[in-house]
Order: C-alpha cells, then sequence, then structure tokens
C-alpha cells in the first residue's frame, strides 16, 4: 500500500490555465519516474526506459485523493490526467476514467500523453472516454524518435502513427498534438514535411508547438521564437497550428500595416495569443477594423481563436 504521503502527492494542484481554466492534476506515478521514453527535452532527470509500470497506485486511491480536491475546489474546470513519466502506461487506465466519468459532472477531463501507446487497443479504450487528449509527435521518422525521444526498444514510428489514425477515426472528442522542437534534432525540413504529410492526413483538432522552456535532461538547446515562427509557416496553412512555448516572451511586438496583416494571416491564421505577442496596440486596433470589414474572420477551435482572411471578401 502506497504511504499517505504518496496517496496526498496523487493530485495536484488546483492551477489555472488561460485555455483550460481551473485544472486539478493526478500524477499516476507520484513516486517516481516511469516512462517508455527518454526524451533529451525532459524536465525530469533521466531514467532506465521501462515498458509497464512496477509501482501502481491502486485505483481507489486515485479516486479518493481526487474527490477529497474536488470537495475542497468547488469551482475546478478540469481534471487533467498526467504522471512523472507516461501516464498511459498505467494499467487500469481504463478502471480509472469510468470511475471519474461516474461523479465529474461538467467537469472536463484532459490527458497528455507521449503517444507511444496509441496504437494499443487498450489504451484507445481508455483515452475515448476522456473529453480531451493531448498526445506528443515529435518526429515523423524512425531515426529521429531513436535520437530525440529515445523510445523503449520496440516502439516504432509506423505504429504510433496507424495508432494515430485508427484512434482518430473512433474518437467524439478534442484531438490535439504537440510538437516540442529541439535544434539541429526534429527542425529540419525533412522532418517537418514528413510531419505535415501525416498531420495532413489526421487533421486533430489542435496541433501546439512548442520547444524546450525548461532545463533539459541531457545538453540540447531550444529554438528561438523566430525559428518557431518560420517553421510554424512550413505546415499546411489549413492545419489549426498554435505557438505554445513560453518563448513568446521573446518576440516583439510589431507594427502591421493593413496590407501587411492582409498578406500575414494569408500564409497562416493567428491564433490570439500569437496577435497578442506579435500584433502592437496599432495593428490589434487595425486587425479589429478590419473584423468589422468583414476582410478578417475568426474561427474558434476548441478555446482557441485563430485569425485568417476572410474567404468571402466584402
Ligand atoms: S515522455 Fe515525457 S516524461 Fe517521458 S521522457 Fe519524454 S518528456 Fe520525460
Amino acid at each position: 500500500m502506497p504511504s499517505v504521503d504518496i496517496s496526498s502527492r496523487i493530485i495536484f494542484g488546483p492551477v489555472i490555465s488561460r485555455r483550460f481554466g481551473k485544472s486539478l492534476g493526478i500524477d499516476l506515478s507520484p513516486s517516481r519516474k516511469q516512462c517508455n521514453f527518454d526524451c533529451l527535452y525532459c524536465e525530469l532527470a533521466p531514467v532506465k526506459t521501462i515498458a509497464s509500470y512496477t509501482d501502481i497506485v491502486p485505483v481507489k486511491i486515485v479516486i479518493e485523493a481526487l474527490q477529497k480536491l474536488l470537495e475542497k475546489y468547488k469551482d475546478i474546470d478540469v481534471i487533467t490526467i498526467t504522471a512523472n513519466g507516461e501516464p498511459t502506461l498505467y494499467p487500469y487506465l481504463g478502471e480509472l476514467v469510468s470511475e471519474i466519468n461516474r461523479f465529474k459532472g461538467n467537469i472536463k477531463t484532459l490527458i497528455l500523453s507521449n503517444g507511444s501507446t496509441i496504437d494499443d487497443p487498450k489504451v484507445q479504450d481508455a483515452l475515448l472516454g476522456i473529453d480531451m487528449v493531448k498526445l506528443s509527435l515529435d518526429c515523423a521518422t524512425q531515426e529521429c524518435l531513436k535520437k530525440l525521444d529515445r523510445a523503449h526498444g520496440g516502439i516504432v514510428i509506423h505504429k504510433i502513427k496507424e495508432g494515430m489514425l485508427s484512434f482518430r477515426a473512433l474518437y467524439k472528442g478534442v484531438l490535439i498534438i504537440e510538437i516540442l522542437f529541439v535544434e539541429t534534432i526534429n527542425d529540419k525540413a525533412e522532418e517537418i514535411a514528413k510531419l505535415n504529410d501525416f498531420l495532413s492526413l489526421l487533421r486533430p483538432d489542435r496541433i501546439d508547438i512548442s520547444t524546450i522552456d525548461r532545463p533539459p535532461a541531457y545538453k540540447v538547446k531550444p529554438l528561438s521564437y523566430e525559428a518557431l515562427k518560420k517553421i510554424a509557416g512550413e505546415f499546411d496553412s489549413s492545419l489549426p497550428l498554435h505557438i505554445a512555448s513560453r518563448k513568446k516572451t521573446e518576440a516583439k511586438q510589431e507594427h502591421y500595416s493593413d496590407e501587411e496583416i492582409l498578406r500575414t494571416l494569408s500564409k497562416r491564421p493567428f491564433s490570439d495569443e500569437d496577435i497578442e505577442t506579435l500584433f502592437d496596440l496599432g495593428s490589434r486596433q487595425r486587425l479589429q477594423n478590419m473584423i468589422l470589414q468583414g476582410k478578417i474572420s475568426i474561427k474558434e477551435t476548441n478555446g482557441i481563436k485563430f485569425y485568417g482572411v476572410s474567404q468571402n471578401k466584402p
């Protein structure tokens, strides 16, 4: 049985996020890191990869800890399932999700997974019961997966891709893909083109691109915000892509004329965060005028507003 200390470490938060609101997190591996990846950029110290959890917290303990905190915080918007490692390796994920769904009411559920197990029907079944599923996909090729995510033996990229496609076909919730870019590893044009091809097929509800924001486990470097912006431009403009990096703070707000706004947004729709980060006050006012004039339209995709050039120009 886990100690009282461990059970109190299972639930963390509340954490306020602009995107999801007030969230309580569940850590399915509270005592140590258990992961089938050993990512170069991981913010946790490196440990040997594993294929399955050996340190397992019973579902009952997780549920009791969660209910206790839900009684304390009555205004929770989302329950985020995560782990010190990979949460889908938790062997009772399906049972846990069913239990949570019994009492969660209007609270949304979200899972943050590295995507490695998505071809497993048991994992897919568990994830079908979750409102929002965020899967990482840093690489489109096996070489990159081996170099960057340093996956446990037997994990192959084509199975991850097949799993994502079959899950997409079944899943009715919000599917988000996250790509974390690391300098000189997965930022090459060839890798990006392959990621683009696959994501154009997968059609997730949102794609977050980011880079290293916290001290990494190994000596790897983040990309600059400028580089992330350039990469964003290499993806098909119809993909709901969003730069989700704290590197945004590096960016300088700039002046955009009406013409520059139209030109920029015709290449790739900008999210509300992109606008706030990159447009100075005058440019934001010009953008608002262009919305009123019908030249720019807003499309809301899962909590994010995307600004693009209107297809039906006035
Ligand atoms: S999947 Fe997450 S927890 Fe596992 S090594 Fe990569 S970054 Fe760390």
